[in-house]
């Protein structure tokens, strides 16, 4: 947007930090600069063996894994991925995407990924919510990275379990299988990476990447926008 049509827009509706509300300066894009500085980063993409990386140690293999910031019960950084989730922020997940992708290219994080795969919500969540978040941050991804975005090859077999009351053991098996790469996909022999809003327990990505490997694709490594603390 031009400076001076965003100078009017912003007199008459005053853009503000999704993390603290702030009233956001022309510059800033949905977080305040501060907000950007104090997002609390896991610098896992410099750190192979992370946290995120061992949730898939002895379960699948999986050549990189990174998540952007870590999320604690009750931050406003939990909020953040609330708005992106449910509250149709689906811009605000496309550009925290971009700026992820930005910081990690330098740490080379992104060398050798052929395809870009966001985790496919189940048609009928998708339906009701209007968007799939992951896709939208992964769209983020591809735009920085110049890595080509792949939807709709990766598909979503049956109605995931709802997540929130139901224990680590349950949500695994919830989650098991319920995805399947379609035959003759371009993503054959490529690495992918995968693409989610948030990991817990990895159950969801592992799923994910089990089902892309055992459909032909030779690597997998997985970026989310925030992790569990
Ligand atoms: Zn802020």
């Amino acid at each position: 947007m031009r400076r001076w049509l965003r100078d009017i827009a912003d007199f008459f509706f005053p853009r503000t930090c999704r993390v603290c509300g702030r009233v956001l300066l022309h510059h800033e894009e949905f977080l305040c600069m501060q907000c950007m500085l104090d997002m609390p980063r896991t610098a896992f993409d410099s750190a192979p063996d992370n946290a995120m990386a061992q949730l898939f140690y002895g379960k699948v293999y999986v050549e990189r894994a990174m998540a952007y910031f870590y999320f604690a019960k009750g931050s406003d950084y939990r909020r953040l991925i609330h708005r992106i989730k449910y509250n149709g922020e689906k811009e605000c997940g496309r550009y925290l995407g971009m700026m992820m992708a930005r910081e990690a290219c330098t740490q080379h994080f992104f060398d050798g990924i052929d395809f870009i795969v966001p985790v496919p919500l189940h048609y009928f969540k998708e339906l009701k919510r209007g968007y799939n978040q992951s896709e939208w941050i992964a769209q983020g991804i591809a735009q920085e990275t110049g890595i080509p975005l792949c939807t709709g090859e990766l598909v979503s077999r049956r109605h995931r379990v709802s997540q929130t009351h139901k224990g680590i053991y349950d949500r695994y098996l919830a989650t098991r299988e319920a995805f399947e790469l379609l035959p003759d996909s371009e993503l054959v022999g490529s690495h992918v990476l995968i693409v989610d809003d948030v990991v817990t327990t990895g159950a969801t990505l592992a799923a994910c990447a089990e089902a892309l490997l055992a459909g032909g694709v030779r690597q997998v490594s997985m970026a989310t926008l925030a992790a569990a603390k």
